[in-house]
């Protein structure tokens, strides 16, 4: 998923990995969005969670292992 600083305007992607441990954590803690550091001013952005759920593939929890 790419997602764009919005104080350096740095653009970077994030990992599936990362997004599903983000996802996951935010689902628990019932927050809307996701901190993100930037990897360039390194302050934190804010990512919707809904947006990233888009990205990770909720039934399956470790698709890496399905794939093998
Ligand atoms: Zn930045």
């Amino acid at each position: 998923m790419h997602v764009r600083c919005t104080f350096c305007r740095h653009s970077f992607n994030l990992s599936r990995d990362f997004m599903v441990e983000a996802v996951s954590e935010a689902k628990e803690k019932r927050m809307k969005y996701v901190q993100v550091e930037c990897l360039n001013c390194r302050k934190q952005i804010k990512v919707s969670a809904a947006q990233m759920k888009r990205y990770v593939p909720e039934s399956k929890k470790l698709a890496d292992e399905e794939a093998s």
